[in-house]
């Protein structure tokens, strides 16, 4: 036993052929479409929305997508791929793509057969749907949510504020987490239910914010007076909101562990040109070893990382009931070695290393933003925790 985990099956990595092949192909992009734009992005503060189709035609959006709805199959190692590659040149790009995620998963896991009917234009990037549970009275307590829903002649009407939701400007669609029936903060998880809500109805209205880091995501707020939404655009069963989001959580947190891999990959090689390129005391920086032992740390934090990715992703195929744990602290330990090693590619930079234009100190405001979504530090080390707690009982025959 290696407990938490039952036998060392658990820490088994396995990858076939086609993940290679679609890495190869995630870089591609990643270097001909992502990175000529780049500076763009940064400064304009906006992705084209053509680039989101070619993601698609790529079959980037589309991964766990069974064919018949536009899908190319795979799991969650291939997203785990793709994400890492695009991530390295852009994090607002692999976030963006993540979105799309939120939405098609829950749909894909609890959508009838006519809602599963919107999934194939978002994966071909054609439309975009996002995902919004946060409101301005908090994020981390989604049980705590203040949207609600009343029941109306043949559907609901929708009344709340979202807040820090990510894709807003291109949504089609949008997943809304509301608590039908009734908004009493003390019946917490009872009720929460996710509804579907089509772009353009007159009483949402949506105001953009902007943030430190992914720039080039539209972040921003939703807000609902009276929006009517049809039976039909529920999606699962009433009160099982809670639930949809947590699996879908699991997943996604996955994808942000992969972005926290692509920053530290990038901040890895911009270190080691750099400090190759540049000369102090008539020698390349790399020759002090404070250098040579920031590159090493960075070095190990992104094998460290990596692992965990690469390892939790795996485990979703072989033992789905260890992936929130698994998840969590990918997420947990990846975002955090993103910052760390965001902060030595600036130091190692010199001053180029805070100068906006040369794109290094964006590896920590991207790391901040990677930080803070599918859940905070705190939140990932509670369900870690809890998820400890429940695999006690392996433990009875050793106490
Ligand atoms: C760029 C960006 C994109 C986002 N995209 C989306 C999106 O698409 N859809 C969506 O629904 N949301 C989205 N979010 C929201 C994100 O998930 C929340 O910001 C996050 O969950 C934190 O919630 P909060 O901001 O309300 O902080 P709060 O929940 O108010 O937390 C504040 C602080 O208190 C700590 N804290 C809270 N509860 C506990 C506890 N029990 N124990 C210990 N510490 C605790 C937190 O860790 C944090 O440090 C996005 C956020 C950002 C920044």
């Amino acid at each position: 036993m290696a407990f938490p985990f039952k036998n060392l099956e658990d820490f088994k990595i396995e990858f076939e052929p086609r993940h290679e092949e679609l890495r190869i192909r995630a870089r591609r992009f990643a270097e001909i479409e992502l990175k000529p734009r780049l500076f763009r992005i940064e400064k304009t503060g906006k992705i084209p929305r053509e680039l989101i189709r070619k993601a698609g035609a790529e079959g980037f959006l589309g991964i766990g997508i069974p064919k018949i709805y536009g899908g190319v199959e795979g799991d969650l190692r291939d997203l785990a791929i793709v994400i890492e590659e695009i991530a390295r040149i852009s994090p607002a790009f692999g976030l963006t793509i993540l979105v799309t995620y939120l939405f098609t998963i829950p749909v894909l896991l609890h959508g009838t057969e006519e809602q599963k009917k919107l999934l194939k234009k978002i994966v071909q990037g054609e439309t975009y749907a996002c995902h919004a549970a946060t409101e301005p009275g908090g994020g981390s307590d989604l049980a705590g949510i203040r949207s609600i829903a009343r029941r109306s002649e043949g559907g609901w009407i929708l009344r709340g504020h979202k807040r820090f939701i990510s894709g807003v400007d291109w949504a089609d669609y949008f997943l809304i987490l509301a608590r039908a029936l009734d908004a009493s903060p003390e019946k917490r998880s009872r009720n929460l239910t996710f509804f579907i809500i089509e772009r353009g109805h007159e009483k949402l209205r949506i105001i953009l914010d902007e943030c430190m880091g992914a720039r080039g995501l539209s972040v921003g707020q939703i807000i609902m007076k009276d929006v009517y939404v049809p039976d039909s655009n529920v999606l699962g069963e009433i009160g099982q909101g809670l639930k949809i989001a947590l699996e879908t959580y699991s997943r996604m947190r996955i994808g942000a562990a992969a972005l926290a891999v692509g920053i530290i990959q990038s901040s890895l090689e911009s270190s080691l040109r750099y400090s190759l390129r540049r000369r102090a005391f008539g020698k390349p920086i790399i020759e002090f070893q404070s250098n040579q032992f920031k590159i090493v740390d960075v070095l190990s934090k992104l094998t460290a990382s990596r692992l965990m990715l690469y390892w939790a992703a795996n485990i979703s195929k072989r033992s789905p009931r260890d992936l929130p744990i698994a998840s969590s602290m990918a997420k947990l330990y990846s975002s955090g070695a993103a910052e760390d090693s965001a902060i030595k590619a600036i130091e190692i930079h010199g001053g180029l290393g805070v100068l906006v234009n040369a794109l290094i100190e964006r590896f920590l405001r991207d790391s901040e933003i990677v930080k803070m979504i599918e859940g905070t530090g705190e939140i990932q080390r509670i369900i870690i925790f809890r998820e400890l707690l429940k695999r006690m009982e392996m433990l009875k025959d050793y106490y």
